[in-house]
């Protein structure tokens, strides 16, 4: 327990190269600090659980922390240690192991992305839209299609990329306008997908398209491999975070897709992009812990060491109890987003929701905690020598994507207006 708490310090406090007297101080400290038992994420998990975490934990602190920094900084699209993640299982978490998948459970895949965020958000929200794709071929692919794609994407060998979004259809993505027209056994593709992660960079996406009349009901999904003629791609965009991904337009120009690449029945694309999204958007808010996690660590230390007015900043009675309150609602978020997770996996009624809620609540939450270390550090915070700052950047996008919070609020108050 104790193990897989510590595995988090190897990312703190401080990126970058040039560490002065003060800084090295430090990282002294962080060698020698004790648990701080009650945000320990493995509390309440089985002893395999803690395993894996453990796994990845470690993966986080020896593999990603050390260069969180740098792919930000040059937007690296960090290719091979993703791979070597996808050693570990993390490719295909909730893919069935006969075609690669890991076979675990979306409590289990929580659990290693809270974990692996700690190294680098930006690189763990990409792996968990990868993770997604790949369950969606899994789920309502055909044994041909998974077969096909299943294995190389658990390996990471290749890489898949989520396409719903449209430059005109964000929160009402059942507008979509993309058209996929059958002629023969192909599909004639011609449209464009907005803010596509990994776009461009990726070897697989999948895609929602209309087959059919308005609404969502006239959706299908189409998985296009990269190389399709009349596939292109946008300029690279520039973000405020999550800058080891890429996010391209993604455009259709009369593109051929065979028809034996559709997944599900024609007008099933809808609710297949959705039930991804229920998962996804567990996902993401499991690496919105991951960076709250670190930053109530990053706080912490600072207030012990930084000194104004004479004494330590944790000597001050306002910042304790803000801390304790980070404590807190990182607590609170990590219970709800493993409530959903264990809804989800049973498939219960109340699952949409409770992964709305989960989604809604700790994403928000998680934002203010890192917002909150930020300003615990005060000018500090705002250096990009220091993680905070990088940790605030990369999960300030999970209040929008995988349906913004407002569309979350939606889902959670038509399911309770629509209860008898
Ligand atoms: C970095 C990044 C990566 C992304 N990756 C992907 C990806 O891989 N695949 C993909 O398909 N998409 C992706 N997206 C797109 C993302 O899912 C959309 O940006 C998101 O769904 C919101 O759509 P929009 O940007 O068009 O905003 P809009 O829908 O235009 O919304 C603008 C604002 O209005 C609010 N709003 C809209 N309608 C209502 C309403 N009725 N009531 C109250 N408030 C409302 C929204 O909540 C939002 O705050 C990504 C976005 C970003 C920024």
């Amino acid at each position: 327990m104790a193990l897989a708490v510590t595995r988090t310090f190897g990312l703190l406090p401080r990126l970058g190269s040039c560490v002065c007297r003060t800084r090295r101080l430090i990282l002294n400290r962080i060698h020698r600090r004790s648990v701080v038992s009650c945000i320990d994420p493995s509390l309440g998990l089985t002893d395999e659980q803690k395993e894996f975490q453990k796994v990845a934990f470690d993966f986080a602190a020896n593999e990603m922390a050390p260069h969180m920094a740098e792919w930000d900084e040059k937007e690296i699209f960090p290719v091979d240690t993703m791979r070597s993640a996808a050693q570990l299982g993390f490719g295909g978490i909730y893919v069935r192991p006969d075609v690669g998948g890991s076979g675990l459970t979306r409590l289990d895949t929580s659990v290693i992305f809270e974990a692996l965020s700690t190294g680098c958000v930006s690189t763990t929200a990409y792996m968990s839209i990868h993770n997604m794709c790949a369950w969606m071929i899994d789920t309502f692919g055909n044994d041909e299609q998974r077969h096909k794609y299943c294995p190389a994407l658990c390996t990471m060998e290749k890489f898949a990329s989520y396409c719903l979004t449209e430059p005109g259809s964000g929160s009402d993505a059942a507008s979509l306008l993309t058209t996929a027209k059958l002629e023969g056994d192909h599909y004639i593709l011609n449209g464009s997908k907005a803010f596509i992660s990994g776009g461009g960079d990726t070897d697989v996406y999948v895609v929602m398209c209309r087959t059919g009349g308005k609404g969502a009901k006239g959706i299908s999904c189409l998985v296009v491999e990269k190389g399709a003629p009349g596939l292109s791609f946008g300029k690279k965009e520039k973000k405020v975070g999550w800058n080891s991904q890429p996010t391209r337009a993604v455009i259709f120009e009369d593109c051929a897709v065979p028809v034996a690449s559709r997944l599900g029945e024609e007008g099933q694309g809808f609710n297949i992009a959705m039930k991804g999204l229920n998962g996804g958007r567990i996902n993401i808010a499991s690496c919105s812990l991951g960076a709250a996690h670190a930053c109530v660590f990053l706080a912490r230390d600072h207030l012990r060491v930084r000194k104004q007015f004479g004494e330590p900043l944790s000597n001050s009675q306002f910042l304790q109890f803000r801390l304790a309150e980070m404590a807190t609602k990182l607590v609170a978020s990590r219970l709800m987003v493993r409530q959903a997770a264990a809804a989800l996996q049973e498939d219960r009624d109340d699952a949409v929701s409770l992964c709305s809620m989960a989604k809604l609540f700790a994403t928000d939450e998680c934002f203010r905690i890192c917002n909150q270390a930020l300003q615990m550090h005060g000018g500090y915070g705002y250096l990009k020598d220091y993680a905070v700052q990088q940790f605030v950047r990369d999960i300030r996008v999970h209040q929008i994507l995988e349906g913004t919070n407002e569309v979350m609020r939606m889902i959670v108050s038509r399911n309770l207006l629509m209860d008898q």
